[in-house]
């Protein structure tokens, strides 16, 4: 395994249908630049691949030459994982396409997608896969991890409505991924991150869905318990249609927001109802009847409006710290630390969201996929965001001090698209009894550890 030569590099260079980018060429600090500005890596060369070929190409290139392999897809990742120092980084997002099939309700798309272009292909035909609550979010990272979003508990995660993956093995070899071909890689894909290979290709399950009647609703800060307690009574009971998330928010100083509320801490629930139209103001009348709100813009959007509903709050270049984790329950105990440091959120933009993940995601049983967390309640993901890196202080420490604060009353492990880089035993709490399965998959499909940018499973050791 020799390190890169000038000749082995001129040779890989002319092998690629991408630009190979390296720390010489002007346009490589954009390159290097992912969603978090807290993440500041300087790779080796960075492939940005037009195709599955240019993809193969690189793999073989890091396996012959002993380098670090980073995949990118979004370049979302909350700890950075689709680039590393020093490190090939595989970048995707020159394999943008989608094509849906209306008749068999599926959609295909590259591995280098955003969200927001599978919901603008699907939207065309009135149908819908479930995402995430952003649409620049990348699909590949997303969805390998598991994708919670607004139609989690009527139609599954994301990778609940994964059908098939087209995928680029460390060995070099492409592949098909689905309940016939390789189910073994199939079900490590669903949860189990890019720890298997560069997926090219997602086909996913569509359903039609196309004008939710959704919206946040927001209440003062100061009624955080009741509004808490009551969430979590009502939503125990309701339809999978009726999706809802709980958030911590400082109202940002602009339309469609009054006045009277801007930089206003608040706690709010952000809804989306998937259900007959006709019957959703029937459906709210109890979230309405409550109590009454300081402002309520629930109402009907299209599907790609509620998607990217967030987009222009957080663009790229900002600085976040995350953490967080599974919750069975919410109980009183864990309230008074939310109401705590919903109190405390230490920057306009900082949040907490809670996601149910029950409904259709809690149904589908714990070693159906690689994804072990079904049958908690809620994925809870707290951040301190802020466009100035002299706040990084103030915002890691709050979101430290409330993670500490909250995780005794946690299920133990977190969801692995939420969390930064916090070491192995959180790995393994958050694959749970999955974990033993995955890393024998790991050691069939990539003994050698070449994909270990991201919530690493360990390839199991030969018996
Ligand atoms: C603002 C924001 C909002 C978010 N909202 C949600 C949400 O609502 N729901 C939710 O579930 N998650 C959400 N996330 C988390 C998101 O799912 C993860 O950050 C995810 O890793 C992003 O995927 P990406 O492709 O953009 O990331 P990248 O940084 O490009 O990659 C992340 C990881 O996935 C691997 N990877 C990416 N693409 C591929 C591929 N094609 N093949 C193999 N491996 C690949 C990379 O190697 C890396 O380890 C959000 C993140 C942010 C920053």
């Amino acid at each position: 395994m020799a390190a890169p030569t000038e000749d082995s590099l001129s040779a890989f260079k002319s092998k690629l249908r991408g630009k190979l980018v390296t720390p010489k060429d002007p346009g490589y600090d954009d390159a290097r630049k992912v969603y978090n500005a807290m993440i500041d890596k300087h790779p080796r060369l960075i492939a940005q691949c037009m195709d599955v070929a240019d993809v193969m190409q690189c793999v073989s290139f890091a396996r012959d030459h002993n380098l670090l392999l980073a995949i990118r897809g979004g370049g979302h990742n909350a700890g950075g994982l689709g680039v590393a120092d020093d490190a090939l980084v595989v970048d995707l997002s020159g394999i943008k396409y989608t094509r849906v099939d209306p008749a068999g309700r599926t959609v295909t798309v590259g591995g280098g997608c955003l969200w927001g272009d599978v919901d603008h292909a699907t939207h065309g035909f009135g149908m819908a896969t479930p995402s995430g609550v952003l649409s620049t979010t990348g699909v590949g990272g997303l969805t390998l991890g598991g994708g919670i979003g607004h139609l989690t508990r009527k139609c599954g995660l994301t990778i609940d409505n994964l059908l098939s993956a087209e995928v680029v093995l460390a060995d070099g070899r492409f592949v098909k991924a689905s309940a016939d071909e390789n189910p073994d890689l199939f079900w490590a894909l669903r949860g189990g991150g890019g720890n298997f290979g560069v997926v090219t290709a997602f086909t996913f399950r569509l359903h039609p869905i196309s004008t939710p009647y959704a919206g946040p609703i927001l209440y003062d800060i100061a009624e955080t318990a009741s509004v808490m307690k009551w969430y979590r009574e009502f939503m125990s009971a309701a339809p999978d249609d009726l999706n809802g998330f709980f958030a911590f928010l400082v109202v940002p100083p602009g339309p469609p927001f009054p006045e009277h509320l801007h930089m206003k801490k608040m706690c709010a629930v952000v809804w989306a109802y998937t259900g007959d139209s006709a019957k959703a103001e029937q459906v709210f009348k109890p979230i309405r009847d409550f109590k009454k709100p300081a402002l309520d813009l629930a109402g009907p959007i299209p599907h790609p409006a509620l998607q990217s509903m967030f987009d222009p709050l957080y663009p790229p270049g900002l600085q976040w710290y995350w953490r967080a984790d599974f919750f069975n329950d919410l109980s009183d105990k864990a309230i008074e630390q939310h109401v705590r440091f919903g109190n405390e959120l230490p920057s306009m933009l900082s949040l907490m969201h809670m996601y149910p993940i029950d409904g259709a995601a809690g149904r589908v049983g714990k070693t159906d996929t690689a994804w072990n967390y079904r049958g908690s309640r809620f994925a809870v993901v707290i951040c301190g965001v802020d466009p100035d890196p002299a706040n990084n202080d103030k915002i890691i420490s709050w979101c430290k001090s409330y993670h500490d604060a909250l995780h005794p009353y946690s299920a133990g492990g977190a969801y692995v698209n939420f969390m930064m880089e916090e070491g192995q035993e959180r790995v393994k709490a958050s694959y749970g009894d999955n974990y033993n399965r995955l890393a024998a998959i790991k050691a069939k499909y990539d003994p050698n550890n070449l994909f270990r940018v991201n919530q690493n499973i360990k390839p199991a050791a030969a018996a």
